[in-house]
């Protein structure tokens, strides 16, 4: 690849993608790691000498497994499982676990490889890993989604534990299934182990603002980044992709600080509401009565739903990416650039291709990458392992406060390595060596 000038990166990244073939996904995200890390090595001899980039792309383990379940009709259904163990030099492994039809290899290791960095930024003392299953929960039952995760963890409990390996939710994986999937674990190993899994409901075990936290960390994020030039969210409009729990909860956190986000996706197309999205009714319809979006646009006058096409055509001076990977292309970065944005931070994992985030970056758009942007999630995650562990509980505005703290934080230490290395206002640059830094002196001693 042309833009890995060293020997170093090249060799990591070939020797990589010969290993994991049919793998574009992981292959896409330790490329762009490797690209931007140039200068920490050159600082770093010792770990080119140490051989850290060849142990750094190879996870320390990987499971597959099998996961028979029983259909509503009595009819046995095989789905396959899997928990990538990527990098434990900072701590436990840590990392959602994603149930969607799309779920292969590739798509874990992209996400376990981009855990790892993620979790450093955070500074909260988490490795990094994800897992999931191809299993779609769209049209399942009750029951059936019940009996899926319990034979789920039926395998997987083996390999967790909260001093081990502690899992929490991501696409597909709410509320509902975790609590199956830690019932289960539950009953299979007879601990009430709350450390082992986050995002659990907060009558159980789960900490104050882990629902909210990926949505208003990603708009702290954006608000770090403006605060740089002077501006804030406050009066702007936002571009918003995405429904689940990252878009609405940016979308509430943009509402106030004063700013207006008035989109919303899902896989079906999208929606505008030019007043504002109406929080409750968007809840209400992807939430409760797990709906498609264009349902909103028939229960609120000042809205209009379109069917495909790009959210990104919609007007806006930031863009907040919260759906899947790849869902924003260089020609709708292009159109935002045409439309006046200011600020993108990624909500959801790697949801830029990379000739779309050069693209922001060439035009001065401030652009957030997802591994500092969406870390609030797992940082809050953090904080409800450190509260299992004491038996304690913190209160909403206690937690949001400890949240904004960190990702202040991790702001700062993106910011501060751009600029070390020369690259000032590159926070791909800078989120990637400054996290990487870390683990690598880690993995070293
Ligand atoms: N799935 C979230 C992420 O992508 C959260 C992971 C966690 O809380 O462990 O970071």
């Amino acid at each position: 690849s042309p833009s890995l000038p060293s020997e170093l990166t090249r060799a990591a990244y070939e020797t990589a993608v010969a290993r994991n073939p049919g793998e574009p996904e992981f292959h896409q995200a330790l490329h762009e790691v490797l690209e931007s890390i140039e200068p920490a090595l050159a600082e770093h001899p010792e770990f080119g000498e140490a051989g850290i980039l060849e142990r750094l792309v190879e996870p320390e383990r990987q499971v597959i497994f099998r996961v028979p379940w029983t259909d509503d009709k009595n009819r046995v259904q095989v789905n396959r499982g899997f928990r990538v163990q990527f990098n434990s030099a900072l701590g436990p492994y840590k990392g959602g676990l994603r149930f969607h039809p799309t779920v292969n290899l590739s798509i874990i290791k992209f996400l376990g490889f981009e855990q790892i960095f993620k979790n450093a930024l955070t500074a909260q003392g988490i490795g990094g890993a994800k897992g999931g299953s191809d299993f779609d929960p769209h049209g399942k039952s009750e029951s059936e989604i019940m009996r899926f995760c319990q034979s789920f963890m039926n395998e997987l409990y083996r390999h967790l534990g909260e001093h081990t390996d502690v899992p929490a939710g991501d696409i597909g994986v709410g509320a509902r299934e975790i609590g199956y999937l830690f019932g289960q674990y539950r009953k299979v190993t007879n601990r009430h182990e709350s450390g082992m899994f986050t995002g659990k409901g907060t009558g159980w075990g789960g900490a104050e603002v882990r629902t909210e936290a990926t949505g208003y960390g990603a708009v702290f994020f954006t608000e770090e980044m403006l605060a740089t030039k002077g501006a804030s969210i406050d009066g702007k409009t936002a571009i918003v992709s995405g429904s689940g729990n990252v878009a609405t909860y940016a979308i509430e956190k943009v509402h106030q600080l004063g700013g207006r986000a008035i989109t919303a996706s899902d896989s079906s197309g999208y929606i505008v509401d030019e007043k504002g999205i109406d929080l409750d009714l968007l809840k209400q319809i992807k939430e409760v009565e797990r709906l498609r979006i264009s349902e909103y646009a028939e229960r609120r006058p000042s809205a209009h739903f379109v069917a495909g096409g790009s959210v990104w055509d919609v007007p806006g001076q930031i863009a907040l990416p919260s759906a899947t990977q790849n869902e924003l292309n260089l020609a709708d970065a292009k159109a935002l650039i045409a439309n006046g944005v200011e600020a993108v931070a990624e909500g959801a994992n790697m949801p830029c291709f990379p000739d779309a985030v050069h693209a922001f970056q060439q035009a001065g758009v401030l652009f957030g990458p997802g591994k500092a942007a969406n870390a609030g999630g797992v940082a809050t995650s953090a904080l409800e392992m450190s509260q299992n562990a004491s038996r304690q509980r913190w209160s909403f505005s206690d937690s949001e406060d400890r949240l904004h703290h960190i990702m202040r934080g991790v702001h700062t230490a993106a910011y501060e390595a751009a600029d070390k290395y020369g690259r000032p206002g590159d926070y791909v640059v800078g989120a990637n060596t400054a996290a990487f830094v870390k683990v690598a002196d880690a993995m070293l001693a």
